[in-house]
Order: C-alpha cells, then sequence, then structure tokens
C-alpha cells in the first residue's frame, strides 16, 4: 500500500471543482470550507471522488479562519465506512488572499495524512485553485500537482 505521505499529485474532476468555486463566491467575503473523499488509484495518485461541503463552524474571523462541522464529518466518516473511499482532506476559500496556506492555516492543522485544496476569491470570483500537504516534522506546506478530469 502506497503511504497518502509520498503521493504528489492528486486528480479532481472538473465538476467538484465548479462546485467548489461556487461555495467560495456563495460565501464571499468568509470563508467556505468542505471535505475531500477519495481514493488511490491504480495509477498511483490519489483521485477526489467526492466533495462536501459544510457551513463554516468557526468560533474565529470566519473571513480568515475555517472549521468544517464535526457534524458533516461524522456523516462523511459514516458513508465512506464501507467503501474503497475514505476522507482524504478538506478544502477552504481565501477571500481576497492568495490560494496559499496561511499561518493560520499551518497553526491550525492537525492531520498531517490530510490534502488541502485552497481557492483564492477575488472580489467575489473565484480564481486559483492549488493543493498541498502539510509536513508535520517542519510545519511548512508543500504543493501539490492538481489534474482536473474532463466532465462525463
Ligand atoms: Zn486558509
Amino acid at each position: 500500500v502506497t503511504s497518502i505521505n509520498v503521493i504528489s499529485i492528486i486528480s479532481i474532476g472538473a465538476l467538484h471543482l465548479d462546485a467548489i468555486k461556487a461555495q467560495a463566491e456563495q460565501a464571499y467575503p468568509q470563508e467556505c470550507c468542505g471535505l475531500l473523499v477519495g481514493r488511490l488509484n491504480a495509477s498511483g495518485f490519489l483521485s477526489i471522488t467526492r466533495v462536501v461541503a459544510s457551513a463554516n463552524t468557526s468560533n474565529a474571523n470566519t473571513a480568515d479562519s475555517f472549521e468544517v462541522d464535526p457534524k458533516v464529518r461524522f456523516d462523511v466518516m459514516r458513508d465512506v465506512e464501507h467503501s474503497e473511499d475514505d476522507i482524504i482532506g478538506h478544502y477552504h476559500s481565501h477571500p481576497d488572499h492568495p490560494a496559499k496556506p496561511s499561518q493560520t492555516d499551518i497553526n491550525m492543522a492537525f492531520e498531517p495524512e490530510f490534502i488541502w485544496l485552497i481557492t483564492s476569491v477575488n472580489t467575489g470570483q473565484a480564481a486559483d485553485i492549488t493543493a498541498w500537504r502539510l509536513d508535520q516534522s517542519t510545519r511548512t506546506c508543500t504543493p501539490l500537482t492538481l489534474l482536473i478530469r474532463d466532465p462525463g
């Protein structure tokens, strides 16, 4: 079994990407967030098979922080329990900030195996989407390659 930690390529469906962007624009100027469900595929990279939107339940300022609703997470965990899929990460938006992890993101990260997707939203318009993984030992983030699958 290949460890998720050595994976550097993530694939996501174009429709999933559209869904994340739409949610990010709707939440603007607050941050949106949700979970990424997926699996390791035969080519040795991670495929996102489902994106699950969550309310942003952060107790801090939701314009620059996020927290996935624990109930959403619980429901998704139950859904994937007897499937090939797993929760492989989360996504969130950066209103009027670049699509890269903030120091707050890194400080709040407790799950080193998780993939992060971040979409920037510039004056209400979703822009770049990037993928990252936290290096637990250095507490820095490594960019990953995000492949976009065609719909269908
Ligand atoms: Zn962030």
